[in-house]
Parts: structure tokens; sequence; C-alpha cells
């Protein structure tokens, strides 16, 4: 059963790439119903790259002035990653500052059931667990009602959103929410109702949001927000019983952020989809999540599916070398380690803030379009 809303065939998700109106784009991508490109949950599972897309871009005759701002969006991305390799675990922890005004370590019943009683917010919740989509402004008002007039701590709430959302990506996740709750950034984000009925074009009054940005500073944790609870998530995991190595060749190896393509794609090798059940037990995600992946995966000829570690894959062929392309969960692999499509190859270390990366990096970008 289809239990995702998206296209899954390469041919279908390049198409995707070529509507990309980056002009529109600058001028509405803070609207709900603005010009986003909903290309997110193929670039977290590496279908496409942020390269590619901007190669693209620059193929199709726009020049850098037109596409600045989405191409600054897109390097929010690169700076995630980044840091998340910089910093590696340490992302699931404060990273700037602590947390202020810490009441407690779990998730509001409002957030998961989608009852914050802000019309626009309830809805896209409620359109996040059943399509796994949601767009930037409305995670932004999630998290700043979560953590920020909720008083809630940021890890439990954003690993309940990345379980749901089928762009999933730990980086952007838990570095978004830090980023609102001011542990990655200068200061936490607000928003009061005029700005929420501004973006989502719902006329909503009398909401706990619905003051001032004077007064919502001041603003102590609404009632409605006092109750909290911290729901298990898992992730079923196909079951695998067995699968065909050839001995004499490579495997490739694919995982729930490298789903390409492309990549290795004239090599003759066994091709495995690892799915590690540590790696899902400590990062959870939905089924819908799982099914979108296997979708993606049949764009791969002969892949096999492994639920099992690294080591009890390599100990069905120990002899064979692997291949794969780094990233920070990858770490205990051995093997050939491919770089990703970076926009900015070399530009490896990301620890400071988004403006000093892309100050330093924005040259180089700008030359892409000469
Ligand atoms: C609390 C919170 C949680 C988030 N969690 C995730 C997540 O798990 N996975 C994820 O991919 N993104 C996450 N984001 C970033 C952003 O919301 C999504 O990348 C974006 O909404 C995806 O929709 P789109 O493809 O239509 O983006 P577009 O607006 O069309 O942007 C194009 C691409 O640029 C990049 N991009 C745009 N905005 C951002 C941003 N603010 N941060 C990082 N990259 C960006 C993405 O790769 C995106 O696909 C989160 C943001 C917040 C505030």
């Amino acid at each position: 059963m289809n239990t995702h809303p998206l296209p899954t065939r390469y041919e279908d998700i390049i198409a995707l790439i070529d509507q990309i109106d980056p002009i529109r784009y600058g001028k509405t991508r803070n609207f709900i119903n603005g010009a986003v490109t909903q290309l997110s949950p193929y670039i977290s599972r590496n279908v496409i790259d942020t390269r590619m897309i901007l190669e693209r871009l620059v193929a199709r005759g726009f020049s850098y002035y037109q596409s600045e701002k989405f191409i600054q969006q897109l390097f929010w991305r690169e700076f995630f990653q980044r840091v998340w390799q910089s910093l590696g675990d340490s992302i699931n922890g404060d990273i700037k500052r602590e947390q202020e005004d810490v009441a407690h370590h779990a998730i509001p019943s409002v957030l998961l059931n989608g009852t914050t009683g802000i019309q626009a917010v309830d809805q896209s919740i409620h359109l996040l667990q059943q399509q796994g989509m949601m767009h930037n402004h409305m995670r932004m008002y999630c998290a700043f009602l979560t953590c920020n007039l909720g008083k809630a701590h940021w890890f439990h709430p954003a690993r309940w959103m990345y379980f749901h959302l089928l762009d999933g990506d730990w980086a952007s996740n838990a570095l978004s929410w830090q980023w609102v709750a001011g542990t990655f950034s200068s200061k936490k984000y607000i928003a009061n109702q005029d700005n929420v009925n501004h973006y989502t074009g719902i006329q909503q009054r009398s909401t706990v949001i619905d003051c001032s940005y004077e007064e919502l500073q001041d603003l102590r944790q609404p009632q409605v927000f006092n109750a909290h609870e911290l729901p298990q998530f898992e992730t079923r995991l196909p079951v695998v019983n067995s699968i065909q190595l050839d001995d004499q060749l490579p495997i490739v190896i694919y995982n729930y952020y490298n789903i390409s393509s492309t990549w290795r794609a004239d090599m003759r090798a066994n091709r495995v989809l690892l799915l590690e059940p540590e790696l899902f037990t400590a990062y959870p995600v939905s089924e819908k999540c799982i099914d979108f992946l296997l979708a993606l995966s049949k764009n791969i000829p002969g892949l096999q599916v492994f639920t099992g570690s690294f080591n009890e894959l390599l100990s069905l062929s120990p002899s064979a070398t692997c291949y794969f392309q780094e990233h920070p969960l990858n770490r205990h692999y051995k093997g050939i380690e491919d770089p990703r499509p970076w926009m900015v190859p070399g530009s490896a270390s990301a620890t400071g803030s988004f403006f000093s990366f892309w100050k330093k990096n924005e040259r180089l970008l700008r030359q892409a379009f000469n």
C-alpha cells in the first residue's frame, strides 16, 4: 500500500528539479502556499543532491541574483551536514548554550495530538502524521510553541518530528530545533498570531499567542502545554531472511541516508540496502518513511535489502570490499568511503553560525553561475 503521497520514479524526481522557480521561491517561500520545491525527501535520502540542483539551475540560465535566496536555503542543508560531520553525536545535546527555562524533557501532549489551539499548526501536525510532510514555517511554529512557550527541552520533540518526516534528516532536524530553542543561535525564535495568520492565510484570534511580541517575551507557559508524555517510537523494519551475494564482487552499500541510483551505477557489484536495527533504535522513523525508502530503492536494479548490522552483512562475504558514502552514521563501516556531492567540496568544518559559513563560501557559489 502506498502510505506516502510522493512520486518515487527517478525520472519523475528529476522532472521536479526542472520545475523550480527560484524567483517566485525567493518572494513566497515563507507562505504556507508559497513556491517551495518539496524536494527535501529526495535530498535527505540522497536520491538527488544539492550540487546537482545548483548545476541544473545554472544550466537553465538563471542568474546568481535570481537564485540567491534559493541557493542560500540549499546551503543551510550543507551547513547542517557539515556541523554534524564536525560535531558528531554532540549535536544531540545543547550546542552553544544550555536551553533556558526548561520545565521538562518530554513532549507536550498538544503537540502529539495536534491540539495546540492554533488552527494552522494543528492542521499541519495532522498532515505531518498522515503524510510525513510539513512546511518549514510550520516546523518553526511547532518548535517555538513546544520549546519557547511550552518550555519543553527540544530533544524529544525533535525526535517525534523526525519520526514522522519523509525528509527526516537528523542534522537539519536537531539543529533547526536547537536554532529555534536558542541553543544553536543567538536568540530564541518567537512568533505571534498575527505572524501565523499572515503566512497561513487563516484569520484566527484569541489564541494563547494572540498578543504583541513584547507580551510574548514575558508569557508564562500556557496551561494547555502542562500535560506531557514520552511515547516510545519504534521502527518496523522488513524482516529479511536471506540474500544472495556473489563472492567475486564487491558490495555497494546503500542505507537510510543514501539511496542514490547514480552513485557507482556502472560498477559490477552486489548492491545492498543495509537497514541496521541499532541505527533505527537510536533514530526511529515511521512505517511510511520506510515504505518511501523501499519505493525509492526500486530505482536501483538488482538491489537487495538486508536487515542486520554491518558486521553481519560482511560475515556473509568476508573477503568482499565494501563501498559506501561518507556520513556521520557510517563511521563503523569498513571499506572504501566515497565523498558526498557537496555544493562546496573541501569546506569541511562548520561549527560557528550559518552566516559565517555562508560568507566564507558565497564567492565560490557565485562563481558556479559565471
Ligand atoms: C524544526 C525544524 C525541523 C526540520 N527538520 C528537517 C528535517 O528533518 N529534514 C530536512 O530536510 N529539513 C528539515 N528542516 C528544514 C526545512 O524545513 C526543510 O528542509 C524544508 O521545509 C523542506 O521543504 P522543501 O523541500 O519544500 O524546501 P524548499 O524551501 O523548497 O528548499 C529547498 C531545499 O533547501 C533546503 N532547505 C530549505 N530550507 C531549509 C532549512 N531551513 N534548513 C535546512 N535546509 C533547508 C532543503 O534541502 C530543501 O529541500 C527543518 C526545519 C525546522 C524549522
